[in-house]
C-alpha cells in the first residue's frame, strides 16, 4: 500500500524561499498523480519532499498513516527516475539496472532474474552489455526506468522523465509509462511542465503556480471547468482567449455578453450560475476549438471579425481573429481558405464559454 497524504505541508529553503505553500493533498494508493506547472512553481521541491531529499519545514507528510517527516530516502520505499538518468557511465546496462539491488545485497540469482523481466518488459534485453554511452537517448530512458522498476517500490517518483527526448518518442514513452503504471499497480507521482503530458497521463492533475495548488482533478475536469485564469491559460493550444465584456440581462430575463457590436446569448444555467448581474465586468474566455466555421452562425452565437492569419499545423491551421479590438486566436479546418484582411463570422459553441472575474481571475461558474 502506498496512500502519501500532504497536510498543511512548507517547504521554506535555508535562505528563506517559501518553495512550498500549504500543501493538502492526498494521493491514493495506485493513483497517477501529475504535478504541472511552469518552471520554478514548486513541483520538483514536492517531489523530492516525498522522496525524503527535502525536508518538510512545517506540517505533516504521511505514508498510509505513518508520519514519514523525518524519514531518510532509504526507509521510503520510492524510487524516483530523473530528468538526467542518472546512470554510471563506466557500468554496463546490466550493472546500472541491478544497482539498487546489489545495495541492498540480494543473491545473485535474484538480481539476474529481476534485472532480465525488467529488461525484457523495456524492449532492452538486448542491450544488457553495453555501456550508457552507447545508447540513445529513449534507450537510457528505459535503463533508467528498468533501474527503479527491480526495486518494486511503493512508490514511483518521475521529474521530467522525457523531456530530454525528440518529440515522437516522447509521444511513444507516454504510452509506455502508462502501461507500465498498469502493470506494477502502484502508486505514481509525476512532475511536468508539459500540459499534454499531464492530461495524457494522469489520473488527476495538480496544479501549481508560485508554490500553491491551483486546482486538482481529474484531466477533464481541470481542463473543462478551470477554476480561474491560471489554470484555464496553462491547459490548452493554442491557449484560451479572453475577452473583457459586460454582463447584460435584457428585459425577457436572457443573459447576454456584450462588447461594442459582439452580443453571445448564454444558456440558461451558465446565466443562472452568474446569477444576472447585469453590468457587471467579466471576462469571458473561450478556448481555440470552441468555434465552428463550417455552420452557419445563429443569432446571440456570433463572433464576427477580421482574419489576421492562417497558419497550417498539419491537419487543421491556426487562425488569428481580430474582434472589437481583440486578437484571438482559434483551431479550425485546414479547408477553411481565407486570407488575412478578410471579414469573416465564425460560430461560437455557447455551452462552452468560461466566465472569470477580471479582478481576481476566479471562475464566475
Ligand atoms: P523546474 O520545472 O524549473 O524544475 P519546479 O516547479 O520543479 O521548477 P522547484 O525546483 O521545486 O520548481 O523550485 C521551486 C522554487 O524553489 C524555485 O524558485 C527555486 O529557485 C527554489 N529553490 C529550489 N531549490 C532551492 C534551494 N536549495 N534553495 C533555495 N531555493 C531553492
Amino acid at each position: 500500500m502506498a496512500r502519501i497524504r500532504f497536510q498543511n505541508v512548507d517547504k521554506k529553503y535555508p535562505n528563506g524561499f517559501h518553495a512550498v505553500k500549504d500543501l493538502e493533498l492526498d494521493i491514493a494508493h495506485r493513483e497517477f498523480v501529475v504535478l504541472l506547472g511552469p518552471s520554478g512553481c514548486g513541483k520538483s521541491t514536492t517531489l523530492n519532499m516525498i522522496a525524503g531529499l527535502e525536508e518538510v519545514s512545517n506540517g505533516e507528510l504521511l505514508f498510509d498513516d505513518e508520519m514519514v517527516n523525518y524519514a531518510p530516502p532509504h526507509r521510503r520505499d520510492v524510487a524516483m527516475v530523473f530528468q538526467s538518468y542518472a546512470l554510471y557511465p563506466h557500468k554496463s546496462v546490466f550493472d546500472n539496472i541491478a544497482f539498487g539491488l546489489h545495495m541492498r545485497k540480494r543473491p545473485a540469482h535474484e538480481i539476474e532474474r529481476r534485472v532480465r523481466d525488467a529488461a525484457k518488459r523495456l524492449e532492452i534485453d538486448h542491450l544488457l552489455d553495453r555501456r550508457p554511452s552507447h545508447l540513445s537517448g529513449g534507450q537510457r530512458q528505459r535503463v533508467a526506468l528498468g533501474r527503479a522498476m527491480v526495486r518494486d517500490p511503493a512508490v514511483f517518483l518521475m521529474d521530467e522523465p522525457l523531456s530530454n527526448l525528440d518529440a515522437a518518442l516522447r509521444i511513444s514513452m507516454r504510452a509506455e509509462i502508462k502501461e507500465l503504471h498498469r502493470a506494477m499497480a502502484t502508486t505514481f507521482v509525476y512532475v511536468t511542465h508539459d500540459q499534454a503530458e499531464a492530461l495524457t497521463l494522469a489520473d488527476r492533475i495538480v496544479v501549481m503556480c508560485d508554490g500553491l495548488v491551483q486546482q486538482i482533478g481529474a484531466p477533464d475536469e481541470i481542463y473543462e471547468r478551470p477554476r480561474n485564469t491560471f489554470v484555464a491559460s496553462f491547459l490548452g493550444s493554442p491557449p484560451i482567449n479572453y475577452i473583457d465584456g459586460t454582463l447584460d440581462v435584457d428585459g425577457e430575463g436572457t443573459a447576454w455578453f456584450r462588447r461594442g457590436a459582439l452580443s453571445l446569448r448564454l444558456p440558461g444555467w451558465m446565466a443562472d450560475r452568474l446569477d444576472g448581474q447585469s453590468g457587471r465586468s467579466v471576462r469571458l474566455g473561450l478556448r481555440a476549438e470552441d468555434v465552428d466555421e463550417r455552420s452557419e452562425p445563429a443569432d446571440g452565437a456570433t463572433l464576427a471579425g477580421h482574419v489576421q492569419s492562417v497558419l497550417p499545423v498539419g491537419s487543421d491551421q491556426f487562425l488569428e481573429m481580430q474582434v472589437e479590438g481583440v486578437d484571438l486566436f482559434f483551431r479550425v479546418g485546414k479547408d477553411l481558405r481565407h486570407k488575412a484582411g478578410e471579414a469573416l463570422s465564425l460560430s461560437v459553441d455557447l455551452e462552452r464559454l468560461h466566465f472569470f472575474d477580471p479582478e481576481n481571475g476566479r471562475s464566475l461558474l
